[in-house]
C-alpha cells in the first residue's frame, strides 16, 4: 500500500523520520505544495524564494536516485496535499510536525481528511517535553535551557534509507521554473552564491564547522570573520536536523556554548507553541499603546535603514550584508534592531518584516522572540530602557574589517574613525550623516518609554 510524503521545512532524506516510516512501510509518493495563503502574513519572503528554489531542486534529485519524483503543486497545502494522496492511492500521509501556528492549523485540518501520521523531528527534542517542576511551560530561556540540557542528548540521527521504493502510479506536477521563485529583473541574487541549498550543502557546513567549534564562544560576535556556523538556513528549511548537529558538536571541546545557542531555535518554537501570536503581539501587553513613531519622517528613516544609509556604518555594514548575502552575523542583527527600534523609534513589527523579506533564514519564532528580545516588548527579555550604545558596540566588536568589507565608501578611512567618521569630520560625501545622534537618540527612546509608562 502507497505512503504519501508531505514535504514543508525539512527537505532531508537523513533523519527525517516521515521519510523512514514511509520508506519502510511500502511504495513512497512525495509531495510538495506552495500555498502562498497558508501562514497569511508570514507567507515565504522574497530571500526564502529563492533558497527554496534551490533546496527543492536538490531534493527533487535526491528521490530521483530512488525513482521518487517530487511531486510540485500549488495551492492550498490541504487540499492538494489530500487530493495527491487520493491520486497515488495513499492509506497514510507521513510528515514532520512543525510549530507555526499556520502549519499546527493545517495539519489539523488534514487529519480530518487523511490517515495524517506526524512525526517529531524539527527540534532537538518536542518544546512540550520541557516543562517545569510543576507540569508548566517555560517562558525564561536560562530555565528552559537548563531542563532541556538534563534531557539531551536527543535520539541519535539515522542515517537516509539506502531504498525508497516509488509507487508506479504516475501523478501530475508541476514545473519548479514555473514557480518563478528566482529573481529575474533585477537578479539581486548575485550574493547568494555563497549559499549552497540543499542536504548535501548543509552536510558540508557542518563538516567544516566542526573544527571551528572549539573557537565558537571566542568568534561568534565577530563579524568579520566567519566565527559562527551558518546553519540557520539549513535548519530552517530542515536540510539539516538539530539532532544531526548536536551529535556532531557534542563532546568536543569548546562545543557547550554553541549548543546552549543552538538550543536558542528549541525555545523560540516554544513560545510559538504557547503564544502563536508572538510575531505581531507584544509578549508584554503594556507595549500596546508604544508612542513609535509615524508618518512620512519615520518612513524615510525606514527606507534609510532598509537600504543600510543611516549614517551609522555598523548598522549600514549590517543592512548592505543582508541586502546582499540574505544573511546578517547575529551581533550585527542585534545593532540594527536596536537602533531601527530604539533610536529611530520605529516599531519592532517593521523591521521584523524587512528581516522576514529579506533573511535566508527568516523563521517566525526565531525572528519574533529574536525581535521582541530586542524591544524589550517580550517575555524574556531586558526592560526597554536598556539601549545599546551603537558606536561603541562597534568600536569593541569590529576593528573596522566588517565595516570595510560592506561600506565600500569607507573603506579608506582609518581604525580610529571608521566607526564614527561624521563625528570624527571625515565622512566622505557620499556617505549619509547619522539620521539622529547617539545621545539624542537615546534621551528620545527613554522619554517615549517613560511616556507610555505613565
Ligand atoms: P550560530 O551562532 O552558528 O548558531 C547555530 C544555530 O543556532 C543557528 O543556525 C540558529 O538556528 C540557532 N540560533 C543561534 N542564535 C539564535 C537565536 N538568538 N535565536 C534563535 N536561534 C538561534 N535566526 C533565524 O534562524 N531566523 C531568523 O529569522 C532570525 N531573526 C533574528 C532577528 C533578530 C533581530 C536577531 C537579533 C536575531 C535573529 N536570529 C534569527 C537569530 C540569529 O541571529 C541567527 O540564528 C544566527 O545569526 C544565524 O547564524 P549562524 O547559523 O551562523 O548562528
Amino acid at each position: 500500500d502507497p505512503r504519501l510524503l508531505w514535504f514543508r521545512q525539512d527537505l532531508r532524506l537523513a533523519d527525517q523520520a516521515a521519510v523512514a516510516a514511509a520508506a519502510s512501510a511500502g511504495p513512497v509518493a512525495a509531495v510538495y505544495v506552495l500555498d502562498d495563503k497558508v501562514a497569511g502574513d508570514w507567507a515565504i519572503g522574497g530571500a526564502q524564494r529563492w533558497w527554496l528554489h534551490h533546496s527543492l531542486a536538490a531534493l527533487a534529485k535526491a528521490l530521483d536516485k530512488h525513482g521518487v519524483p517530487l511531486i510540485l503543486r500549488r495551492g492550498d497545502a490541504v487540499a492538494e496535499v489530500a487530493k495527491v494522496a487520493r491520486e497515488v492511492g495513499a492509506v497514510e500521509v507521513h510528515a514532520l510536525h512543525h510549530y507555526e501556528p499556520w502549519w499546527q492549523a493545517a495539519e489539523e485540518a488534514l487529519a480530518e481528511k487523511v490517515f495524517l501520521v506526524l512525526h517529531q523531528g524539527t527540534r532537538l527534542i518536542p518544546p512540550d517535553q520541557v516543562r517545569t517542576g510543576t507540569g508548566g511551560r517555560y517562558r525564561m530561556f536560562t530555565a528552559f535551557w537548563r531542563a532541556l540540557r538534563q534531557q539531551m542528548p536527543p535520539e541519535a540521527p539515522r542515517r537516509a534509507p539506502t531504498k525508497i521504493a516509488g509507487v508506479s502510479k504516475p501523478v501530475a506536477s508541476d514545473r519548479l521554473a514555473d514557480w518563478d521563485l528566482l529573481p529575474t529583473m533585477p537578479d539581486w541574487s548575485k550574493g547568494f552564491d555563497v549559499w549552497t541549498p540543499g542536504e548535501a550543502g548543509a552536510k558540508r557546513r557542518l563538516d567544516r564547522f566542526v573544527d571551528h567549534v572549539e573557537d565558537y564562544d571566542e568568534a561568534r560576535n565577530l563579524p568579520s570573520i566567519e566565527g559562527t556556523s551558518r546553519f540557520s538556513p539549513h535548519l530552517h528549511f530542515g536540510e539539516l536536523s538539530p539532532a544531526q548537529v548536536w551529535h556532531r558538536l557534542d563532546g568536543k571541546a569548546g562545543a557547550e556554548p554553541f549548543l546552549r545557542e543552538l538550543a536558542w531555535r528549541d525555545f523560540t518554537g516554544n513560545v510559538i507553541d504557547i503564544l502563536p501570536d508572538y510575531g505581531k503581539r507584544n509578549g508584554r501587553d503594556a507595549y500596546g499603546g508604544f508612542p513609535w513613531r509615524r508618518g512620512q519622517t519615520a518612513d524615510r528613516d525606514f527606507a534609510a535603514w532598509t537600504r543600510g544609509r543611516t549614517g551609522y556604518p555598523i548598522v549600514d555594514a549590517g543592512m548592505r550584508q543582508l541586502w546582499a548575502t540574505g544573511w546578517m552575523h547575529n551581533r550585527v542583527r542585534m545593532i540594527a534592531a536596536s537602533f531601527l527600534i530604539k533610536h529611530l523609534l520605529l516599531d519592532w513589527r517593521r523591521g521584523e518584516r524587512w528581516y522576514w523579506d529579506t533573511l535566508v533564514d527568516a523563521d517566525y519564532g526565531n525572528n519574533a522572540v529574536n525581535w521582541q528580545w530586542v524591544a524589550g516588548t517580550g517575555i524574556d527579555s531586558n526592560p526597554f530602557g536598556r539601549i545599546m550604545a551603537p558606536l561603541s558596540q562597534s568600536a569593541k566588536f569590529d576593528a573596522g574589517g566588517y565595516i570595510r568589507a560592506w561600506v565600500p565608501e569607507l573603506a579608506g578611512l582609518s581604525d580610529g574613525v571608521i566607526h564614527d567618521p561624521h563625528g570624527a569630520g571625515c565622512a566622505p560625501k557620499e556617505y549619509p550623516a547619522p539620521l539622529i545622534g547617539h545621545v539624542e537618540g537615546r534621551a528620545r527612546a527613554l522619554a517615549a518609554n517613560a511616556k507610555m509608562r505613565g
